[in-house]
């Protein structure tokens, strides 16, 4: 089977993790920092905390926020559960935008009009959090726009678009945002086997995501309350969790972020020679934006005729191409049902589930294997 998405492992990556197994820390050493250090030079973001997965970032920068019960959170329906649980962690309310159907990237103007009705409730959000799906940013600054006329912070769930830009700056910049998060799953563009990473020009943010990933613990004297009774002590400031990353993680994530370019290239290149091989068929093929550049995580095909989606889907599996679809629409989930939330709610969203297959997108996959996707689906859809 063809994956939809697989993992790139050098010999230098192997390398750079039986280093960390062969020197004192496996955890708790100069990897995590050396690593956040790069993603801070590959941003241009001027704090970075790495943490155990992209689920845990997001939980801490709802956190840093002050997200807490009776909070609103709003986000993409189209995204992974995480994007609207990290709210839920913190005990807040989540409500969602529809999207718009050509980027599945939360509507702009959907946000407005949400936000505007929201004014007249006074039920209006504390954070939205933009999904840049497949890899492809959100229309940032216009959200950021609306963030300072109404008054919510932004978290980028920016799992799927490390190595994206936008308006010609790299994402995970936070112009346009309070903090990012990146995912390191070994299905998303480097990877960390599980890991993820919070961006921030904040320091206090940067300080209280630091500080919430091991328990609340500091050893940092001007922050105790009391005298230091010692070299042994530390102190509890607040209910942390242990959300670290570890040593073999970061040098893993360290060595694979020196192709990040070269991966990024490759995965554009995969995705303009999808749409030379599809372009006849009956199918929407996600934007080639040449100024804000996708990371092409994903690549997500919209089939004209819905009815045709479950055979088709099918049949790529069966000729042996591990298709997926990303995503079942959050709201629709029976957890999210028990909430209040049920189908109907987000038209555009529905009908966008309804319509996408994800086709297999990484930087191994070959020419053939392209050609033998097209052909596939080509005959699957005659
Ligand atoms: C993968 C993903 C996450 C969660 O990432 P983990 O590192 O697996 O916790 C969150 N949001 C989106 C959009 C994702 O695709």
């Amino acid at each position: 089977m063809i994956p939809y998405g697989r993992q790139n492992i050098t010999q230098a990556d192997i390398d750079a993790v039986t280093e960390v197994l062969q020197s004192d820390f496996l955890t708790q050493g100069p990897a995590v920092p050396a690593f956040e250090q790069r993603l801070c030079e590959l941003t241009t973001a001027k704090y970075a905390v790495a943490v155990n997965s992209a689920t845990s970032a997001l939980h801490l920068a709802c956190l840093a926020l002050g997200v807490g019960p009776g909070s609103r959170v709003w986000t993409s329906p189209i995204s992974f559960v995480a994007s609207a649980n990290c709210a839920r962690y913190c005990g807040a309310d989540v409500d969602f935008v529809d999207i718009e159907p050509e980027s599945g990237n939360m509507s702009v103007a959907k946000l407005r009009q949400k936000l505007e009705a929201a004014r007249d409730n006074n039920c209006l959000p504390q954070v939205v959090i933009p999904v840049h799906l497949a890899g492809s940013s959100c229309d940032m600054k216009q959200i950021h726009d609306l963030g300072q006329q109404f008054g919510f912070s932004i978290i980028e769930d920016a799992s799927h678009a490390v190595g994206a830009s936008y308006q010609n700056e790299p994402v995970g910049t936070c112009r346009y945002s309070d903090i990012t998060v990146f995912s390191f799953h070994p299905v998303k563009i480097i990877t960390t086997a599980e890991g993820g990473m919070a961006l921030t020009n904040n320091l206090q943010f940067a300080e209280k995501m630091r500080l919430l990933r091991s328990h609340g613990i500091t050893r940092d004297a001007d922050l105790m309350t009391e005298p230091s009774h010692g070299a042994w002590y530390y102190q509890q400031l607040l209910l942390g969790f242990n959300y670290r990353m570890t040593d073999m993680q970061a040098a893993l994530g360290l060595s694979q972020s020196h192709r990040l370019q070269s991966i990024v290239q490759k995965r554009q290149l995969l995705a303009e020679k999808y749409h030379h091989l599809l372009a006849e068929l009956p199918l929407q093929l996600p934007p080639l934006d040449k100024i804000n550049k996708s990371a092409w995580h994903l690549f997500i095909i919209r089939l004209n005729d819905k009815t045709t989606r479950h055979a088709v889907f099918a049949g790529m599996r069966e000729a042996g191409i591990g298709v997926n679809v990303h995503y079942i629409p959050i709201h629709t989930q029976p957890y999210y049902q028990q909430l209040g939330f049920d189908w109907g709610d987000l038209p555009v969203a529905e009908d966008f589930y309804e319509r996408i297959i994800s086709l297999p997108m990484f930087p191994e996959l070959t020419n053939e294997q392209q050609k033998f996707i097209a052909d596939t689906l080509a005959r699957l859809l005659a």
